[in-house]
């Protein structure tokens, strides 16, 4: 009998990549998705696999006839600006979402997967960020809605593993990129992308010094199924802790896209972070995972799909 999994944001980037993997891996997958962010068009290659897709709202009530082996729980506007016009739909999928997908697991004897965030860090004052870091966010901010309802995700998830025994795991993602981004998300990679093949300007905010650090999405797919399939139950950070600035990632994508763009600088959004880096101790030893894809390797297979999808100006 095959194992079965159900992910709720399957239609998303990361979700329809996952659903993916896991079809490969020889699940079965059953995906449910909204379509708030996410797009039937990231899930249609997989209608003739062993692959469900089920429309459905997930901060109600979760129906799935028959057994279920795990729940990835990874349904959530993800970008800034998605977030920013999304308050309360962020807000409720990370809490009321969050309590229905672990319902489901605890129902069925399921394992679960929670996709928590960097964002749990906030604006960080510990450099690279460990798991045991608290973290520092701002709760009435308007990053606020996304990193406190994560938070409450965590925290909720935690409840169900102590107090109810399910067998749950929490992934802290860090900035990630690939296909199936969307060209408007607005985050920092697919905009520069966008701009970049239009040959128009490149709109880093602030002065461009605050860093992140970018995972390709194959080496975050690897981590999450590492994680899925060990005996943790502590947060863990997968990440690239390779670590830039903004500016250094718009001048590589403006090089690399041989674009004639040039960057202008825009207000620095509120509360946005200025440093962010995982400490990947944990993923290394816990579950023998690192990143193995560089950075220019993963933006040639990135560029390649946002040319498909953006034509030059
Ligand atoms: N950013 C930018 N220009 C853009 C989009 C984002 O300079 O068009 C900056 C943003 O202010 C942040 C960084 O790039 O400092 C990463 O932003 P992103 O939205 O990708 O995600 P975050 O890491 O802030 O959640």
């Amino acid at each position: 009998m095959k194992q079965r999994v159900v992910i709720t944001g399957a239609a998303g980037f990361i979700g329809s990549h996952l659903a993916e993997a896991l079809l490969d891996r020889g699940y079965s997958v059953i995906g449910i998705d909204n379509l708030l962010t996410g797009d039937t068009a990231n899930i249609s290659h997989l209608q003739n696999r062993d692959f469900l897709f089920i429309k459905h709202d997930v901060t109600n009530y979760i129906y799935i006839d028959g057994p279920v082996d795990f729940v990835l729980h990874w349904a959530s506007p993800a970008s800034p600006i998605d977030y920013l016009e999304l308050p309360i739909p962020t807000l409720k999928v990370g809490a009321l979402g969050t309590h229905k997908a672990l319902g489901l697991a605890k129902a069925k004897g399921a394992r679960f997967v929670l996709a928590s965030t960097s964002e749990v860090y906030g604006d960080p004052l510990e450099h690279p960020q460990k798991e045991t870091y608290w973290g520092n966010v701002n709760p009435v901010g308007p990053r606020g809605v996304y990193d406190e309802a994560k938070r409450f995700a965590e925290a909720m998830t935690m409840a169900y593993h102590r107090y109810h025994g399910v067998d749950t795991k929490i992934v802290r993602i860090f900035n990630t990129y690939g296909p199936r981004m969307r060209v408007n998300d607005g985050r920092a990679v697919p905009a520069f992308m966008s701009q970049a093949l239009r040959n128009e300007d490149v709109t880093v905010f602030g002065d461009g010094t605050q860093t992140r650090s970018f995972t390709y999405i194959a080496d975050l797919v690897d981590g999450i199924v590492q994680l899925m399939l060990s005996n943790e139950n502590d947060p863990v950070n997968i990440g690239n802790p390779r670590e830039m600035t903004i500016k250094e990632i718009a001048e590589t994508i403006i090089r690399m896209t041989r674009s004639k763009s040039r960057i202008v600088y825009k207000p620095l959004p509120t509360d946005d972070p200025k440093q962010r880096k995982p400490d990947i101790t944990r993923a290394r030893t816990l579950l023998n995972w690192q990143p193995r894809v560089e950075l220019e390797e993963g933006l040639v297979k990135t560029i390649e799909y946002f040319r498909t999808k953006v034509s030059p100006s």
